[in-house]
């Protein structure tokens, strides 16, 4: 059963669009897309800065009053594994006010039983696991195989259940491997499939070094709901690494996917670990829907401004190019004016 919190109007979101295409302003403002944000996990556990719990805890409530109601806040992995989040029960504590809220979800990373505990522990309600579609990455990843993956978070996302809480299951490198290249389709349904009987109630598909393109989106997408996994239950995580990954969620919107990952002002990637790379960024993706009249509920300003604030807290320029553009525009308003 789909939890009511991720229930969203894709259908919905279709008729206003063709009604406004055809002249009828839209009769309500509800999101037709909805943007989970994870620069507070996936974007700071790739910095090489570590930034204090007290402005993780500013980032969200900026993120918030943005009008983000999707973040992934953190993660309970082992501090020694993470040092960036080792903070994790602190940010968790100084949020209480706004987990406990009916119109936001405030999600967390957890790796195993021990960290779904930590999780109930802190009275969080959403958590997401983590698995990758390649057998190799899952291997170099975890520790494991992708079937002990599995084994272990039936475990996880059944007791997460029990006790009432909603479950994201990461799929990584469903759109390339950095270990073996080519990631079979067939893989990734089936595991799709096993999280779903497991519990999960959404499957967010990583494209975790970039190495996706949009006709694959396509494809992938067709031949996960062709195999039975509802289009609402997909999200799209996509990284910027070869300059894609707006492509890709724009692919993934026109086949019906209707959640997208975003990482304000694009924050994620050391710049001094090879490989490492951004994620889309959310001010990106929202500029892009809302520029196209699909309504997003985050305002880009307030968004754009979070960004700003995160790159000030970092202390390096961050790659996302609406931030760049607003970063632009705040500090020369004449510019654009003066150029073709
Ligand atoms: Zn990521």
């Amino acid at each position: 059963m789909t939890h009511p919190n991720l229930r969203f109007q894709a259908r919905g979101h279709y008729e206003r669009h063709v009604a406004k295409l055809h002249g009828a302003l839209p009769t309500d403002s509800t999101p037709a897309v909805r943007i989970y944000e994870v620069s507070p996990r996936d974007g700071l556990q790739n910095e090489s800065v570590i930034v204090p719990a007290e402005d993780k805890v500013a980032l969200v409530r900026r993120l918030v009053a943005a009008g983000v109601r999707d973040i992934e806040v953190t993660s309970f992995v082992k501090p020694s594994w993470i040092p960036q989040l080792a903070d994790a029960k602190t940010v968790i504590a100084s949020l209480r006010d706004l987990y406990t809220r009916d119109d936001l979800r405030l999600w967390a990373l957890i790796p195993n039983r021990r960290g779904l505990e930590r999780a109930i522990d802190a009275d969080l309600r959403h958590i997401a696991t983590f698995m990758s579609a390649s057998e190799t990455h899952n291997k170099k990843n975890l520790n494991r195989t992708r079937r002990e993956s599995i084994t272990g978070l039936a475990e996880v996302i059944g007791t997460a259940k029990e006790s009432g809480q909603t479950v994201r299951a990461y799929l990584s490198t469903v759109f390339g491997c950095p270990y073996e290249g080519d990631v079979n389709i067939e893989d990734t349904i089936a595991l799709s499939l096993d999280l779903l009987s497991l519990g999960a109630d959404e499957i967010a598909l990583g494209d975790t070094t970039g190495m996706g393109n949009p006709g694959q989106v396509v494809e992938v997408v067709r031949r996960l709901t062709d195999a039975g996994v509802p289009v609402e239950r997909i999200a799209l995580h996509m990284h910027d690494t070869r300059g894609t990954a707006l492509a890709n969620v724009l692919a993934g919107y026109q086949v019906g996917v209707r959640t997208f990952d975003g990482s304000v002002a694009g924050v994620g990637g050391c710049p001094y670990a090879k490989g490492a790379s951004g994620n889309a960024a959310s001010d990106d993706l929202v500029n892009l829907f809302e520029a196209m009249g699909v309504h997003t509920g985050i305002q880009i300003d307030r968004l754009a401004a979070a960004g700003v604030f995160l790159a000030e807290r970092l202390g390096r320029p961050l790659p996302g190019r609406y931030h760049q553009f607003h970063m632009g525009s705040s500090s020369d308003d004449d510019a654009q004016s003066q150029s073709a």
